[in-house]
Formats: structure tokens, C-alpha cells, sequence
């Protein structure tokens, strides 16, 4: 059931206070990842939501979104895309700076990493402020991709990355399991 697979996530998510800076309550995925029974659950879940929103390619976000999102695309028969820190990728890329909290961060993907009109799912482990996510959309669509949604395993509603993606996502689902 949707209640039994999110009291199995949620019980293998550890808390861990004043990581990486004090005042953070880091939300640890490790143990989920480590149990078989549940990392398996979670990555059914989420080939389930890209199927069901019609995806034709799956982006994660480094780097725990790849640990999701490799697994997941694999299992709905779709290809892997990643979105990456600045000058990671080899090829020629396309880049999107977004605000942090202090200063700008930047990711990039490859410019030929999605054929016309392909619908994209970005799957990542933690929806907070949304910045992250925002900037992927917006990479995405640069690249005349569609937006078929946003998976996260985790959303911490408190920090209103719901609201703050809503115009990137024009629509498209925002899946929190
Ligand atoms: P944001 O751009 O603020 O939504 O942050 C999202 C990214 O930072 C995700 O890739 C998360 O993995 C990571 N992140 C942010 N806050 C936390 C947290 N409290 N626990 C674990 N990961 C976090």
C-alpha cells in the first residue's frame, strides 16, 4: 500500500542534526539504500511514476539523485540522463546557475542528451528549497525537452520548494513518496 511504502521509507531515513553546517537537520538515505527490501520498493515506486507520467528519458541529479534515478530508469526501460555540477561532463554542455543560500551553484548537462520533444522525469532523494530541481526544469527546457515531472523520495515541506518549482513545473506533477 502507498501508507505501507511510506512508513518503510520513512523508517530508514536517518536523522542527523548539524550536517553539513549547524542549524541543518540532514536527512540520511544511507540505511535505505543498504536495506534491500526497501531500496527495492523504492525504486518499483519510482519506475511506477515514470511510467504512469509518460516519460521518455529519466534525469537524476547528482549525486544522490543518480542512486535513484539510474536503478528506476533501468527497471521502466527508459534511458538515464545526468545532471551534473559544473565541469564535470565531457561533451558540450548547457549550464544553469541558480541561487543558494550564500552565493551561486551551477549544473550542466549535455547538449545532446534528449531528442526533440522528449518527456523528462528528474528524479532526486530531497526536495528542499526546490532551487536545485527549479534549475533542472529550466535546463530541460532549454534544450526543447518537456517537463514530465519531479520524483523526490523526500520533500521537506517547511522549506516551500513546492511553491517555489510550481512555474517550472507549468503543470507537471510533483511526486513525493
Ligand atoms: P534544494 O536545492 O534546496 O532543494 O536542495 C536540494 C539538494 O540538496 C538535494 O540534492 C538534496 O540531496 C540536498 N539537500 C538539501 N537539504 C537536505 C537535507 N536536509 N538533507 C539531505 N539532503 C539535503
Amino acid at each position: 500500500t502507498p501508507e505501507g511504502l511510506r512508513s518503510l521509507l520513512l523508517s530508514r531515513i536517518r536523522d542527523v542534526p548539524d550536517h553539513p553546517r549547524p542549524g541543518v537537520m540532514f536527512k540520511d538515505i544511507t540505511p535505505l539504500l543498504a536495506d534491500p527490501a526497501a531500496f527495492n520498493a523504492l525504486i518499483d515506486a519510482l519506475a511506477g511514476l515514470c511510467v504512469r507520467h509518460g516519460a521518455d528519458k529519466v534525469v537524476g541529479l547528482e549525486a544522490r539523485g543518480f542512486i535513484l534515478a539510474a536503478p528506476a530508469a533501468a527497471r521502466a526501460g527508459l534511458g538515464f540522463v545526468p545532471v551534473r555540477k559544473a565541469g564535470k561532463l565531457p561533451g558540450q554542455t548547457l549550464g544553469q546557475a541558480y541561487e543558494l543560500e550564500y552565493g551561486t551553484a551551477e549544473i550542466e548537462v549535455h547538449q545532446d542528451a534528449f531528442s526533440a520533444g522528449d518527456r523528462v522525469l528528474v528524479i532526486d532523494d530531497v526536495l528542499a528549497t526546490g532551487g536545485t530541481a527549479q534549475a533542472s526544469l529550466e535546463l530541460i527546457r532549454r534544450t526543447g525537452a518537456e517537463v514530465a515531472g519531479v520524483a523526490v523520495l523526500l520533500e521537506l515541506g517547511f522549506l516551500g520548494g513546492r511553491a517555489r518549482l510550481a512555474p517550472s513545473l507549468a503543470g507537471a506533477p510533483l511526486e513525493a513518496l
